[in-house]
């Protein structure tokens, strides 16, 4: 797990809106990432996928994911609509990320 956690603060985090310029995230107490809340679930559906195309992932991660998620309501989330989602945002580049480790490139 570390060594996704390593990854995903290297790439997502120093490039996320939500960051410093030093990559240091700046959300504050009430606010939660959606990413690093998850993490774990989203490596896990990422493993155990079986969709070809990054839209048909993008559809398993909202299903798992989303649907445990506080911030969506019948379907529709508000941080995703303002794209204030970081799951949701980076999605492709935290799935990029995720198989990267698993060939051990990163
Ligand atoms: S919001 Fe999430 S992805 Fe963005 S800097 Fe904070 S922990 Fe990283
Ligand atoms: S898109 Fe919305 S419901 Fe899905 S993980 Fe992000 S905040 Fe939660």
């Amino acid at each position: 797990m570390d060594k996704y956690l390593k990854a995903l603060k290297q790439n997502v985090c120093s490039i996320c809106v939500d960051s410093s310029e030093k990559g240091a995230c700046t959300l504050n107490d009430k606010e939660t990432c959606a990413v690093e809340l998850y993490f774990p679930q989203i490596i896990d559906v990422v493993h155990k996928t079986k969709a070809e195309k990054l839209f048909d992932l993008q559809k398993e991660l909202r299903e798992t994911i989303c649907t445990q998620c506080r911030a969506q309501e019948a379907g529709n989330c508000y941080l995703r609509e303002d794209a204030n989602c970081s799951l949701d945002r980076y999605f492709p580049l935290i799935v990029e990320i995720i198989r990267k480790v698993d060939a051990g490139k990163l």
